[in-house]
């Protein structure tokens, strides 16, 4: 039986992955840009870290995780998500020490056990950025900055910023008890899922993705109208900000983090041009999460952007990527002599950082150019015995056919 690739998993061939690069080399030039530094973190982590760190009463620790122990023993998991890595590394590095906010970016590859689907994979890849160590909402305007730019500068006009704030520890006991006494008397139609949150993390219940739950919430009382005077004020500076610079957004109060160490600001990034996997990226504050994973208390806030589906609305809008690289020049030849002079040509002009290009499968001459054709070389050169002795050339430009008489020496200047 033929061994395919694991359900939920895709590869990236060449006639895609440079899209894959176009977008991962624009996400490091806008970091850089805002002052996020890259991290790097492992792909597998201790499996405490994501019960503490995502919260063991979410989906994704309840029934998404990779999680197996390793031939020593210790229970791992693959990374289901970007946050809680970082925040460890964070503390395991010592870096609460030094100078802050500090300010981290990644790239990662994250696994989750769910439906395959359009959108939704088993292994997807997310950007995020993170900024520790401090609590002023011009860094959580910082970061809906950052991801508004760079879904503008990937080219997604169709796409809507949502806002809302979750409330803090202070003010988020009482409206549990609000919503739970608004739940109650409709407990029995709840879906089961959503019965086992009715008491360890009822706000999850607003975000139910089924359809009897979602009507049934609808009129449910919401975080955004029970906020505390510094809630409300923060969310109000945070409209403020991104206000003064442009950007446009929609009050939504059903954007819920349903747990504890996630604080005031939520937002997501909506579109609904690539089907029912609308979130491209999505984030908030967490001003408990640090202490929670055993570090010092301190606040953070961040997202996670996903790759696949940033991909897939961009095609969706006909971006063109940049184009995939081609080969600047085709190197064919006819004869025995040819043939070594065109190796090391095709040598030197690589080391020269050209991307110069000869067939391998030494094909006929006609065979070559066809090939030459089908790479797309902007130019091209045929070798044979007569250029080796008088060491001119005639390059071919391919898009007009015009020809000119190059000497070797003088090729990669004019290339
Ligand atoms: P959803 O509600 O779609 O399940 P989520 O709330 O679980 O998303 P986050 O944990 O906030 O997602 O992850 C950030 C981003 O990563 C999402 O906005 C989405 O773009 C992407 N993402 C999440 N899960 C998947 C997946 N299984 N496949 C592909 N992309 C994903
Ligand atoms: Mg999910």
């Amino acid at each position: 039986m033929a061994i395919k690739a694991p359900k939920g998993t895709k590869d990236v061939l060449p006639s895609e992955s440079y899209k894959w690069q176009y977008i991962e080399s624009k996400w490091a030039e806008i970091c850089a840009e805002y002052g996020f530094r890259e991290m790097r973190s492992p792909t597998f982590e201790a499996t405490e870290l994501f019960n503490r760190g995502v919260g063991d009463t979410t989906d994704i620790v309840q029934k998404e995780m990779y999680t197996f122990n390793d031939l020593g023993g210790r229970s791992i998991t693959l990374k289901p998500e970007g946050t809680s890595p970082a925040v460890r590394a964070f503390i395991e590095n010592n870096q609460y020490a030094e100078t802050q906010p500090t300010k981290y970016y990644y790239n990662a590859a994250c696994f989750r056990y769910e439906k395959p689907q359009a959108g939704r994979l088993r292994e997807f890849h997310q950007f995020g950025i993170e900024n520790f160590g401090t609590s002023s909402m011009l860094a959580d305007a910082e970061v809906i900055a950052l991801a508004n730019d760079f879904l503008g500068r990937m080219g997604i006009e169709d796409i809507e910023l949502h806002i809302s704030s979750v409330g803090c520890r202070k003010c988020r006991p009482a409206y549990r008890e609000r919503l739970q006494d608004f739940l109650r008397p409709h407990y029995d139609c709840l879906c089961d899922t959503c019965k086992s949150r009715f008491d360890k993390n009822p706000m999850r219940i607003l975000d139910c993705k089924s359809k009897e739950d979602k009507a049934l919430v609808k009129d449910a009382p919401m975080m955004l109208d029970s906020l505390c005077d510094e809630c409300r004020e923060d969310f109000e500076t945070l409209k403020k900000h991104l206000d003064a610079m442009g950007i446009t957004y929609v009050v939504d109060p059903a954007i819920v983090r349903g747990l504890d160490y996630y604080t005031k600001t939520a937002f997501e990034f909506i579109t609904t041009k690539i089907g029912a996997q609308g979130t491209v990226c999505g984030g908030g504050r967490y001003d408990h999460l640090i202490e929670e994973v055993g570090g010092p208390d301190m606040p953070g806030v961040g997202f996670g952007l996903g790759k696949e589906r940033l991909l897939m609305l961009m095609e969706a809008s006909g971006q063109d990527f940049g184009g995939e690289t081609k080969p600047q020049l085709f190197i064919s030849w006819i004869g025995d002599n040819a043939r070594e002079y065109s190796v090391k040509l095709l040598y030197d002009l690589r080391r020269a950082g050209v991307r110069a290009e000869m067939d391998t499968k030494e094909r006929n001459l006609k065979g070559q150019m066809k090939y030459a054709n089908k790479l797309g070389a902007a130019y091209t050169v045929v070798i044979g015995d007569d250029e080796v002795e008088s060491g001119e050339l005639t390059l071919k430009n391919m898009e007009n056919s015009e020809q000119t008489k190059v000497r070797r020496e003088d090729l990669i200047d004019v290339i």
